[in-house]
């Protein structure tokens, strides 16, 4: 009896195992061939000044409209994209496509800075930073409108390299975020070692806004950023309440939901006119 349930459920885990290695090569091909159809789209998600409520820039957050299942969500498909590698070809596309929609909004006056999210096997790609330079000579394109958003992640892995590359793009004018700050393997010495101009704190810290032990993590994250000249960024802001308190400690930006969601470029276009009548 007990050999027998043995072999069944060898059996169902191998059939499970098969149907999870399906999925993953089915998604593989699927997010290959997206890109060829033109499935992926850039959204924006605006970052606003705490104390003026101006727009200052957007974030471009990826999206895909698959014709099939809708809508895949960027948390399904790119930790794959950075498993297998297709990253470094849909990097190539988000940066064409974000700089591209920066050089429109420019031209039509939309004055705001752009901040690319950018994974690390894209960041750690040869010539990463002198093709990205390239793309904004080619473009004329001022490097103080551009953020490329990085996590601590990055940070950990070939740290001198890394550290050389950064050092790059910053001295070229470009401004480096750290995103994600707090949640991943925060050392407080990436922030002497790397050229950091802003400190994206992350939603989880700004959740347990009510608490004590919340607000301390909070004001002491923006003091310190602040006497590193970062600028702090409260990230995923959902309520009225949280501004209220990130304006009592004098946080820099925030991005959040209560603002706005990532907008695709029409309603965000539509957005930023609303938010300039405004003032
Ligand atoms: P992230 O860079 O930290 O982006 C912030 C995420 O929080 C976005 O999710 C955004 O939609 C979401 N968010 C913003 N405000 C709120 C809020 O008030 N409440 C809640 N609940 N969520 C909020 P999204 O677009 O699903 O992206 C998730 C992650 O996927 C990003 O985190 C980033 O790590 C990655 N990602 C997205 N687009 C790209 C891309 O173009 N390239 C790379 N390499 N990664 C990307
Ligand atoms: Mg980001
Ligand atoms: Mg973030
Ligand atoms: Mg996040």
């Amino acid at each position: 009896e007990a050999k027998k349930l043995g072999r069944n459920q060898y059996h169902f885990f191998t059939e499970e195992l098969n149907e999870t290695v399906q999925k993953v090569i089915t998604l593989d091909k699927q997010m290959r061939q997206a890109l060829i159809d033109n499935e992926y789209i850039l959204y924006y998600q605006p970052k606003i000044d705490l104390s003026s409520g101006k727009i200052l820039g957007v974030e471009a957050l990826i999206r895909w409209i698959n014709k099939t299942n809708k809508f895949v969500p960027p948390s399904d498909f790119i930790p794959l994209a950075e498993e297998n590698g297709f990253i470094k070809e849909l990097g190539i596309w988000i940066v064409d496509e974000a700089l591209n929609q920066y050089v429109k909004w420019r031209d039509m006056g939309i004055d705001i800075s752009i901040a690319i999210n950018i994974s690390a096997k894209q960041f750690l790609e040869k010539d990463f930073e002198i093709k990205f330079i390239e793309k904004l000579e080619e473009k004329k394109i001022n490097p103080a409108k551009i953020n490329l958003e990085i996590t601590e992640y990055i940070l950990m892995d070939k740290s001198d390299y890394v550290q050389d590359i950064l050092n790059i793009l910053h001295d070229y004018g470009v401004r480096i975020s750290l995103d994600d700050f707090g949640t991943g393997y925060s050392s407080l010495s990436y922030l002497k070692k790397f050229p950091i101009d802003y400190l994206k704190i992350d939603k989880a810290f700004l959740d347990d806004y009510e608490s004590s032990s919340g607000k301390i993590f909070l004001e002491t994250i923006v003091k310190m950023g602040q006497m590193l000249k970062m600028k702090v960024v409260a990230e995923g802001i959902e309520e009225q309440e949280q501004i209220d308190y990130l304006k009592t400690i004098s946080c820099d930006e925030y991005q959040g939901y209560y603002f706005s969601k990532p907008l695709n470029n029409e309603d965000f276009e539509k957005l930023y006119f609303n938010n300039l009548k405004d003032e």
